[in-house]
């Protein structure tokens, strides 16, 4: 394929959609291996989650040591985290270095957003259509549009008559926000609101927190990270990223007490505590590691879950907001949160706990939140209401495969993808942690760095054979589809009202998404490449 264009005259070989972490890397990697290749970005800077998400408490809940990519020895080394969970500001420099680095910003088109991309059938290419009018052409096309970027404002009455400001932890202004003084209600209480509410409950003069459902979470016990702590990582970092790659989750090498190797069953009720208070001390994710059952048995579960709510019982003061912050669904379901002082938050006067279980937000007034009848005046309000996730970003592009139809409504009925990497009727298109492969329930950057991997792969096997086209076919994408849900219904995941399921989204068509067990999945693509792309059609040799 040529270096200044791309094949049959298109303007380039891929278009990449996103500049996040998979963006980038995706970006790099294809031009490694000789293929033009242009980045168009929504955001007016690269970084994708990491650009947008600047709410006060933003960081990452993986080890910065491990949330970080590992394609390059030299990268590793030569970058250096200052504490074990990184926060925003620190991981869009990181970002940033790498973009500069790798001299990436050239094929990076910002402040583009994609609107449309139409597969012509005669050349086997992609027109792809942006917000300013402009069409670019490629073969390839690759979404790197992030499961999580897609934030969701719910549509409750009255929301656009609040006279104060109002923000979205997934869209929070750059330059910052001065909340000292002023009365602020967060609406939600997942990951962003877990993070957010501790450093809001210090700049404001009261908070307000209105919770759907209660949320399990588990102290970070972030802090610097101790340099030789970081030196001893990287004097084994290319084990610590095998190890990674053949966890169920996509990390833990650098955690101290490592995977699980009991089930709860099999451990007297008196170690199970002490187990789990271990991994309670330790902080992080890790405590949903403790046992080898914790999210396929429904009592082993309980235990864990038992566990967390006594944590809550000891922590928080006043017995009856306790019981409020207590959860009673699965641990895990819904993404387990890790927070810096999230429950203690609550023992403080200036923070209030409104529980909207039975009836909702009644209405967004111009002066304050209505729940349960009651009239609260506030100023500021954060909706902490996440995202449209997996596929709130895609169906956003109009995409046209084969025949003019339309990606909407070939995933009327929820996405359906061959290794969340293909769709049917979509020829050239890749998704980079699309639904149906391990994304969110991984670390994601080991998620993203083996799909980016695998698609280079795919597009240089294509050029060697002289093929122009590849796409999933129906059947294969049918078993795909059978088979993420069978190993999902093996699991406690699909048991609760998740985003992982769509549940947050109101019409959304229920369907659990991503695919739990990183190692089987990899193993998987690899047999499917080494196979001559099975499951897939490659089109005719040229
Ligand atoms: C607050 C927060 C904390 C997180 N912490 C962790 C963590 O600790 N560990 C972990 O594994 N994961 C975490 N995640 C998930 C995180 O999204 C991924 O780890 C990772 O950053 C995703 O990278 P990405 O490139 O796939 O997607 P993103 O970073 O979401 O980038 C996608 C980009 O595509 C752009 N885009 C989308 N549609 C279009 C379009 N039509 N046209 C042009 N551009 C478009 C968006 O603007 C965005 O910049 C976190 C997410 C959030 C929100």
């Amino acid at each position: 394929m040529g270096r200044d264009g791309g094949t049959a005259g298109t303007d380039v070989d891929v278009i990449v959609v996103g500049a996040g972490l998979a963006g980038l890397y995706m970006l790099h990697r294809l031009r490694r291996a000789g293929f033009t290749v242009r980045v168009i970005e929504a955001g007016s800077g690269i970084g994708g989650t990491w650009y947008w998400n600047r709410y006060p408490g933003a960081r990452c809940d993986v080890p910065s040591l491990e949330y970080s990519y590992g394609f390059d020895d030299d990268l590793e080394q030569d970058w250096e985290w200052t504490e074990r969970y990184a926060t925003q500001p620190e991981i869009l420099r990181y970002l940033e270095h790498v973009a500069d680095r790798f001299d990436l910003r050239r094929d990076i088109q910002l402040a583009t957003r994609v609107v449309a991309a139409t597969f012509d059938e005669v050349t086997s290419t992609w027109t792809v259509e942006t917000d300013a009018g402009e069409r670019r052409t490629a073969r390839f096309v690759v979404a790197a549009t992030g499961c999580l970027s897609s934030a969701n404002l719910p549509d409750i009455p009255g929301r656009d008559s609040f006279e104060g400001p109002s923000y979205h932890t997934g869209r929070w202004p750059h330059e910052g926000v001065d909340l000292t003084g002023r009365r602020v209600a967060v609406i939600g209480t997942g990951s962003s609101a877990v993070q957010a509410i501790p450093v809001l409950a210090e700049q404001s003069a009261e908070l307000v927190v209105f919770q759907r459902t209660a949320t399990y979470t588990v102290p970070a016990h972030n802090g610097a990270l101790p340099p030789a702590q970081q030196a001893e990582v990287k004097a084994r970092y290319r084990e610590v990223r095998a190890v990674n790659r053949e966890s169920v989750v996509g990390f833990g090498a650098t955690s101290v007490l490592g995977p699980p190797t009991a089930a709860t069953a099999d451990v007297a009720p008196a170690e199970r505590e002490h187990v789990l208070a271990e991994r309670w001390d330790q902080g992080g994710l890790a405590f949903l590691g403790a046992f080898t059952d914790t999210m396929t048995s429904a009592e082993a579960n309980e235990v864990a879950a038992a566990f967390v709510r006594s944590k809550i019982h000891e922590i928080v003061d006043d017995p009856a907001v306790a019981e409020l912050l207590s959860p009673t669904q699965v641990i895990g379901c819904k993404r387990l949160c890790v927070d810096s002082g999230y429950y203690a938050t609550f023992n403080r006067p200036d923070v209030r706990l409104v529980d909207i279980s039975s009836g909702g937000i009644e209405a967004i007034t111009p002066t304050g939140v209505r729940a349960n009848g009651e009239d609260h005046g506030v100023d500021a309000i954060v909706f902490a209401t996440g995202f449209d996730a997996m596929t709130g970003a895609l169906a956003k592009i109009r995409f046209a495969g084969v025949g003019g139809r339309a990606l909407a409504e070939a995933w009327s009925e929820g996405p359906k993808t061959y290794l969340g990497l293909g769709v049917p009727g979509f020829p050239n298109l890749f998704l980079v942690t699309g639904p149906g492969s391990p994304s969110v329930l991984a670390n994601m950057v080991t998620a993203i760095e083996q799909h980016v991997e695998w698609i280079a792969g795919c597009l240089e096997d294509l050029r060697a054979g002289g093929h122009e086209r590849i796409e999933a076919t129906p059947e294969a994408t049918e078993d795909w589809v059978a088979h993420v849900n069978a190993v999902a219904g093996f699991t406690l995941f699909p048991s609760c009202n998740s985003w992982y399921l769509g549940a947050n989204i109101p019409g959304k068509p229920r369907v659990f998404m991503p695919l739990p067990g990183f190692p089987p999945y990899a193993a998987r693509c690899a047999d499917v490449a080494a196979h001559g792309y099975e499951g897939f059609v490659l089109g005719p040799v040229r």
